[in-house]
């Protein structure tokens, strides 16, 4: 089980759902997508109308979905959480649709995925507030429409790039999360441990904070494991000497890089010279999906400055070469 991977298991969700902030004044940083959010909040509610639609982007486990809830919970609406995936036909979204109390927020993870048919359909259900479906096959097949309430799409996506122009130009809302710095990680763990009733030392928490590659559900992550190495091999408090241990033994070090990037650095440096390298290339020379590298992998380590996007591929840095003690090619 990785700890930084990407993917999201049954118990994960379980034990997110319990750490999720409820309102923005608990959503720790993002301060500038916050302030922004407060003011459409509010103006939206003095009109008594929906919040415009909104889209959020950036990688994994930076809080969009946490948001999305919060933004509901702000406008003090219910949320129906669906994704880019599950809805495979015009049908499904005509259900999830259909069951929206006005002002209600639903909510699309991995928006990017949605296939162009069911993208049509979505469309004037945004702008207009209607669906356009067809019922019946053949010569008998007719389009009926359906009036819905007036409600607030949010869509996520890891990737705003990958969004078909049309789709993108209808949220009235875009809003990018970056990689969280290490203060807002060490609130975050702070937070975290008062929920879970562990007592932890401050700069056990700042450790955390620090390997955590600028992502919260990491955070959240390590320090459970954290928490688990605390109470089996001392009395349950969480020391600086416990973490950095834990952590130690997690194969986390202390940019926060796991042994994947470790094999994806090391690929690069000894079977590419470093590079220029395409991603496809990368990805089948370690055994890892392009686009788990592209989406997951990829984004801190060019956020750190280890590697560099070229037109001719991908570039390991100098500064990587230092951080792994090798000598550059030249
Ligand atoms: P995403 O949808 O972007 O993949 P999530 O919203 O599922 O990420 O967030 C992952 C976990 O990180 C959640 O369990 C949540 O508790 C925590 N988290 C995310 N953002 C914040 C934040 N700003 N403040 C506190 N906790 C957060």
């Amino acid at each position: 089980e990785r700890v930084i991977g990407g993917e999201v298991s049954e118990f994960d969700e379980r034990f997110e759902q319990s750490l999720r902030p409820q309102y923005l004044a608990q959503y720790i940083g993002q301060q500038k997508v916050k302030h922004n959010l407060e003011i459409f909040i509010e103006a939206a509610k003095m009109r008594e109308e929906s919040l415009d639609h909104v889209l959020l982007y950036g990688p994994p486990g930076l809080g969009k979905t946490t948001l999305a809830a919060v933004i509901a919970n702000e406008m003090a609406v219910n949320v129906k959480m669906t994704s880019g995936p599950a809805i495979e036909r015009p049908g499904d979204l005509a259900a999830v649709v259909s069951s929206l109390e006005p002002g209600d927020v639903l909510f699309i993870d991995e928006i990017h995925r949605l296939n162009r048919s069911i993208e049509e359909v979505l469309y004037p259900a945004m702008e207009d507030f209607c669906l356009d479906i067809v019922v019946g096959k053949g010569p008998t097949a007719r389009s009926v429409r359906l009036d819905l309430p007036p409600f607030t799409l949010i869509g996520a996506t890891t990737r705003a790039g990958a969004l078909s122009a049309p789709l993108r130009d209808r949220f009235g809302v875009h809003a990018r999360l970056d990689y969280y710095d290490t203060e807002s990680l060490t609130d975050i763990v702070v937070r975290s441990s008062k929920l879970f009733e562990a007592d932890i030392a401050p700069q056990a928490a700042v450790e955390i904070a620090r390997r955590s590659r600028g992502t919260p559900r990491i955070a959240n992550r390590l320090l459970k494991r954290v928490r688990d190495f605390a109470q089996v091999r001392g009395n349950g408090t969480i020391t600086e000497d416990m973490a950095s241990q834990a952590l130690e033994m997690l194969q986390v070090d202390p940019l926060g890089l796991d042994h994947i990037d470790h094999k994806l650095m090391m690929g690069m440096i000894q079977r590419f010279r470093g590079g220029p390298v395409g991603l496809d290339t990368i990805a089948a020379s370690i055994g890892e999906e392009s686009t788990t590298i592209e989406d997951v992998y990829e984004p801190y380590l060019l956020q750190i400055g280890f590697i560099q996007r070229t037109p001719r591929g991908r570039i390991v840095t100098p500064l990587a070469y230092e951080h792994f003690q090798m000598e550059m090619p030249e």
